[in-house]
Parts: structure tokens; C-alpha cells; sequence
């Protein structure tokens, strides 16, 4: 087994090297030659902790790091920062089981990978003799700069550099990164939205004269972006591990198939399910649901992605992205991993902002469904599930949540179902209260999170309190064309 880029099969790394440099630099993601199969059963899974699965399901991507270094990794990463021992528990609501991936540090599902992430990298540093200072450049939609930042902060032989779209993060969301203080960090508004970032960043990882420069001076890029794989591979386990929960819990039978149902923007969290499945995990059908951006919806109905359409601000604000990243990674797979192919479709969606796989399309279209939900679906889909029972989602949970139910309505399917539960409600307490009376809509936003842990009975996560009080330490906007300068003049070349 090997990395190869989706845009270059001449390519052949380690894992360790693949995640070290995180996109490949035609452009390519990395993707492995082979997606393993389980190597436990799944009555072993069942028995198994959340590390013990994590192990399981990591080493057969990551063949290069050793057992020690893999469990060293695993340790440091699912500890006392997770508010639960069980790391990702299943709650069930009104029939659906909800995996609630937002217990780590700041309180989104990117901390299920971005807390072991920089132990991967930098075990990947040691492995690979690279005596750089890796620069890890991020754009976030809003959760996965804080995650990163959390992930990084301090850690020697790092530095990160996170762009958010000003205007387009919620204010707990801002507040999380602006106050983030170790010395190694830095994050920077941009006037634009998400894909503006993340295509300015993916710009800069392949600027050949930017990186030789940095090499002179002794820095690397990373990247903490889902493009890495070293963030894919950890999410998979969840889904591993949400199975084998439902099963020692006799709420499913060995072998019985279910459905996983994810709120998606980048396409990071939905492929980690499809590469579960694809490992052997009994998994009927892969919901995909996208909020009023919906570009994935449009491309499951027959194959053709198109972004040229409006960016649209929702309630549900790191799904707000037309350019999902990974969706290359099962495009190529789609498309018998052509990987000239694939890279001739990828310039047709810089170039044109379409493209179009409609001949091999048959491959993926029975495994994934495409659902959305607007702000009147899923803000009516929070007031009720709270009103009927008590449990308050917050808004990405509640579009995958308000997209199920439209796919239930339409195909009367009855398989058990795993609802990916990405967020803390308490990071869009603005909007989620504003779902469950409007009555609220008046108020200043700390006084939401005390409502709104009034209201679902749940504690106020440290997470929160954290930033109530924490001063602000980044103000720095800059225009889309200013992203190299910024970059250059926090390293200092
Ligand atoms: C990032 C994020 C998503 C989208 O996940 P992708 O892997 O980018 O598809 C959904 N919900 C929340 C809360 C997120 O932070």
C-alpha cells in the first residue's frame, strides 16, 4: 500500500510522508492505493474503547508508524480534553441516533482529528529526519481554524496561520480564534467567503517560488485542512466505533446494515463514512445534506457539479462552501482512479466552475443520497425535536437531521440510522434559540448560552466560558490578494 495524488499516479509516498505534506503539489489530493477491510470483527469492534478502535481502523492506513508510535499518538489525543470518557456517544431521539462528535476542546467534530493531528505530523517530522519548521496554513469555514489552533498551540517545531471569512463565522466562532494567545499561532480575517480562502490557501501550497523561498529560510507547509489525510484517516473510526456501540448495545443485529447521515460542506466527514463502508462496516446508504448551498444535493441527482451559483450566508455557517475539497478523492475513485482524467475535470472547475461525470456516475449513485434543508426546515426540525423531547441540536446537526426526515418522507425507508452531530449547540446559541422561539432574538449573545443551558439542561462547556472573559489578541483583516503577503511577513521572509 501507498499515497498517491489524484491528479499524479506517478506518485508514491508513506503515509507519514503523505500526511507531512499534506496536499500533494500538482494539486492533488492524496488518496491510498487500497481502502483496507476491518481487520477485527465486528463483535470485536463491540467490545472495543474508543482508542482500541482508533487503532484498529488508523493502522491499516497508517502502515508506516510503528504500533508504539500510533498508540503514543492515540493516547495523547483522546484524553481528559474529551468532557465524556466515552469520546463519542450515541444519544438516540426520536427513533435516530444522534454520535455526538463535539465533546473535545472546542466543542465542533473537527476535534475528533485536529486533537491527534500534530501528534501524526509530528511524529511524521521525526520519522521523515525533516528538520524544518512545518507552517501549517488553514482556511476554516469557521471550526476548524479553532480546532487547529487548540491542536497546535504551543507545539514545538509548529506554527499555524488560520483564515476566516470575516463576517461569515458565528461570534462564539470568532471569539474562539481571535483570543487564541500562545506565540505560535496567528489567524487573519479575510474580506471573502470560505472558498475564497481555501482556494488562496491551496494557491499558496503550490506556489513552487513561495516554497523554496520558505525552504531556504527552514519552513514547510502542512496543512490542518480535511485535504490532509491525516485528518480523514481519524475520522473514520467514529463511524467504526458508532457501530460497534449500536451493536453491544443489541440495538442492531451482526451485520445489519445502517444508514449514516452527515451535514456536509468540504466533504471531509461524509468521505471518512463512505471509507468506513468501503473497509467493510455494514452501511446501506451515506446521506448527504447540504444546507441552502447546495451543490452536492445538485451533483447526486445526476452527476454534474456546478458552483456557479449564489454564495449564500446561513444559519448553519461552516457548511456554507461550493467548492467541497474531497469530493476529488471520490471523484477519481468514481472515474477508475484516471487520475489525467481527473485532473482535466478539476481545471474545468477552475476554469468553468463545472464539471461533469455523468458516464461513470453509476458507481457512486447507489451508495450516496443527496438531501438538503433550508433555515425553515431545520430551524422548525430544533423546536420540535427540543419540544418532543428535550434534546437540542445545533444548526448543522439540524440540517442533517431536517434532510433525513425529508428522505424518509420520500423513500419510507426504515433502516437505523446514525446522525453525525457536529457541533455544540451552545456555538450557534444565536441561532438555536432563535429556532426554538424568536422571543430571543433580541438578546446579546452570552445571554443565549445561559438561556440556552437553561433550556436543554445541559452545562455551559468550558469552551465557553473560556472565551467570556479572554481578550482579543488577532484584529488583522486582509484582502483575498493580501493572503501571500500575510503569510510571508509572519515568517518573516
Ligand atoms: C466542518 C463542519 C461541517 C462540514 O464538514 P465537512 O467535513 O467539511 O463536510 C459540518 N458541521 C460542522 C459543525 C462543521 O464544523
Amino acid at each position: 500500500m501507498f499515497y498517491t495524488s489524484t491528479r499524479d499516479n506517478s506518485i508514491k509516498l508513506t503515509a507519514s510522508e503523505a500526511v507531512l505534506k499534506g496536499l500533494s503539489d500538482d494539486g492533488g489530493l492524496f488518496v491510498p492505493s487500497e481502502i483496507p477491510s476491518l481487520s477485527k470483527s465486528l463483535k470485536e469492534i463491540s467490545e472495543m474503547d474508543y482508542k482500541e478502535t482508533a487503532y484498529t481502523v488508523m493502522k491499516d492506513f497508517l502502515f508506516d508508524y510503528t504500533e508504539e508510535e500510533l498508540r503514543s499518538c492515540i493516547d495523547k489525543a483522546y484524553d481528559a480534553k474529551f468532557d465524556t470518557e466515552e469520546i463519542a456517544p450515541l444519544v438516540e431521539a426520536e427513533g435516530v441516533y444522534y454520535l455526538e462528535l463535539f465533546h473535545g476542546k472546542t466543542i465542533a467534530f473537527k476535534d475528533m482529528a485536529l486533537s491527534i493531528l500534530p501528534h501524526l505530523l509530528t511524529t511524521a517530522a521525526k520519522k521523515n529526519k525533516s528538520d524544518k519548521e512545518i507552517v501549517i496554513l488553514t482556511a476554516t469555514s469557521g471550526d476548524t481554524g479553532k480546532a487547529a489552533l487548540a491542536g497546535f498551540a504551543g507545539v514545538p517545531g509548529t506554527r499555524i496561520i488560520v483564515f476566516y471569512p470575516k463576517g461569515g463565522v458565528s461570534k462564539v466562532q470568532e471569539l474562539q480564534m481571535v483570543t487564541q494567545k500562545e506565540s505560535n499561532t496567528k489567524v487573519i480575517g479575510v474580506k471573502g467567503n470560505f472558498d475564497d480562502c481555501q482556494s488562496k490557501v491551496k494557491e499558496l501550497f503550490n506556489d513552487s517560488a513561495l516554497k523554496e523561498q520558505m525552504a531556504a529560510a527552514g519552513f514547510q507547509f502542512s496543512s490542518a485542512n480535511s485535504i490532509n489525510i491525516g485528518r480523514l484517516v481519524p475520522q473514520i473510526a467514529y463511524y467504526v466505533y458508532a457501530y460497534g456501540k449500536l451493536l453491544k448495545e443489541g440495538r442492531i443485529t451482526d451485520g445489519e446494515k445502517i444508514n449514516i447521515c452527515v451535514p456536509t460542506g468540504n466533504f471531509g466527514n461524509i468521505l471518512a463514512a463512505f471509507y468506513a463502508k468501503n473497509m467493510g462496516l455494514p452501511v446501506n446508504k451515506l446521506i448527504c445534506a447540504s444546507n441552502d448551498n447546495k451543490v452536492l444535493f445538485d451533483f447526486f441527482k445526476e452527476g454534474v457539479y456546478d458552483k456557479n451559483r449564489e454564495f449564500i450566508l446561513t444559519d448553519s455557517p461552516s457548511m456554507d462552501i461550493l467548492i467541497s475539497s474531497n469530493l476529488e478523492r471520490l471523484i477519481y475513485l468514481c472515474i477508475g482512479c484516471d487520475d489525467k482524467a481527473n485532473k482535466s475535470l478539476m481545471e474545468h472547475l477552475k476554469t468553468d466552475g463545472v464539471y461533469s461525470i455523468k458516464e461513470s456516475f453509476g458507481k457512486v449513485k447507489d451508495q450516496f443520497v443527496g438531501e438538503y434543508a433550508d433555515w425553515a426546515d431545520s430551524s422548525a426540525k430544533i423546536k420540535s425535536l427540543y419540544e418532543k423531547t428535550g434534546y437540542v441540536i445545533d444548526t448543522h446537526t439540524a440540517v442533517a437531521a431536517a434532510s433525513y426526515d425529508k428522505y424518509v418522507k420520500a423513500t419510507g425507508d426504515t433502516t437505523k440510522t446514525v446522525i453525525a452531530s457536529t457541533a455544540s449547540p451552545f456555538k450557534f446559541a444565536r441561532s438555536v434559540m432563535k429556532a426554538i422561539d424568536p422571543v430571543y432574538a433580541g438578546e446579546e449573545d452570552f445571554k443565549l448560552i445561559d438561556i440556552l443551558s437553561k433550556t436543554a439542561n445541559v452545562e455551559i462547556p468550558g469552551a465557553i466560558n473560556e472565551i467570556r472573559t479572554s481578550p482579543v489578541v488577532h484584529d488583522t483583516v486582509v484582502e483575498i490578494s493580501d493572503m501571500k503577503k500575510a503569510v510571508m511577513d509572519n515568517i518573516g521572509i
